[in-house]
Parts: C-alpha cells; sequence; structure tokens
C-alpha cells in the first residue's frame, strides 16, 4: 500500500516521541489503497485513498504530533 508524506505547514508542536491518542483514527477514509500520512510523525490522516478521490485543499493538526499538514488530494 504506498504511503505518501502530506505537506507540513507548520512543525509539531509537541516534542518526540509521538503516540497516538487512544481512539485517534484516520480524518478521511476512502475506498482506494493510498494512506496519506502526517509528514513529521507519520500518522495516518487519509486512508485508502482511491485515484480519483479528492480532498479540497484544507490544513488539518495532525492530533499526534500537532503539526499542521496541508491535505490536498487528487487536485492535481
Ligand atoms: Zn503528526
Amino acid at each position: 500500500m504506498p504511503q505518501i508524506k502530506l505537506k507540513v505547514v507548520r512543525d509539531a508542536v509537541s516534542p518526540p516521541p509521538w503516540s497516538a491518542p487512544s481512539g485517534a483514527g484516520p480524518l478521511f477514509t476512502g475506498n482506494g489503497d493510498t494512506d496519506y500520512v502526517c509528514g513529521v510523525c507519520e500518522f495516518v490522516i487519509a486512508a485508502h485513498m482511491g485515484a480519483g478521490q479528492r480532498v479540497a485543499s484544507i490544513e488539518t493538526e495532525c492530533p499526534c504530533c500537532g503539526a499542521v499538514n496541508e491535505v490536498s488530494i487528487g487536485t492535481d
């Protein structure tokens, strides 16, 4: 399963080691096979995104390390 790192627009706010909060899961889930992960800690932010699926360009804070990632999927 391919894994793509998202672009970090604000660095992590908490120091490593990072651990995902219990119950934290992907913010987006699709039906493909590409995972988009936090550019800092590799927490999965958008899971199983498929070709043709789109997530408009948004900025989202990683629940794990606090970095802000720019999520822009399928907009190329
Ligand atoms: Zn993170």
